[in-house]
């Protein structure tokens, strides 16, 4: 099993199933919230850091999205800005809630060339 090898396909590319306007519309509704939600998803609130680039809906997450914490550091490499700070999306990729559900004979990241489909 791989693990992130800072190569940020996944921060260049974040694949959702929902579309902006959906993620605009619940994020105006959560910030109008007294507070927030346990059973919110934290999907919606992400929806500041999220460039629209384009939608695809042949695929299950249709809607492809560039993030504004991706930079590259001073040696070079691909980094998350807000890293101590990013969202669990983030930080449990690419299990997600769950382990369950990965298809073990196949790669365990969607994106070609990431570290976590790489043999250790
Ligand atoms: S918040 Fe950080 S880890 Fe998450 S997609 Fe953006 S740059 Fe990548």
């Amino acid at each position: 099993m791989g693990h992130c090898k800072r190569r940020g396909y996944c921060c260049q590319d974040v694949r959702l199933a929902e579309s902006p306007d959906m993620l605009r519309t619940a994020y105006e509704f959560w910030k109008k919230s007294a507070k927030v939600d346990p059973t919110f998803s934290e999907i919606y609130l992400i929806f500041p850091m999220l460039k629209f680039k384009y939608e695809n809906q042949d695929e299950d997450l249709p809607y492809h999205y560039h993030c504004c914490h991706y930079t590259i550091d001073a040696e070079g490499t691909p980094t998350c800005s807000i890293h101590p700070w990013r969202p669990r999306m983030c930080r449990d990729f690419p299990y997600y809630e769950e382990e369950a559900h990965l298809d073990r004979e196949g790669p365990l990241s969607p994106y070609e060339g990431c570290g976590y489909n790489d043999p250790d």
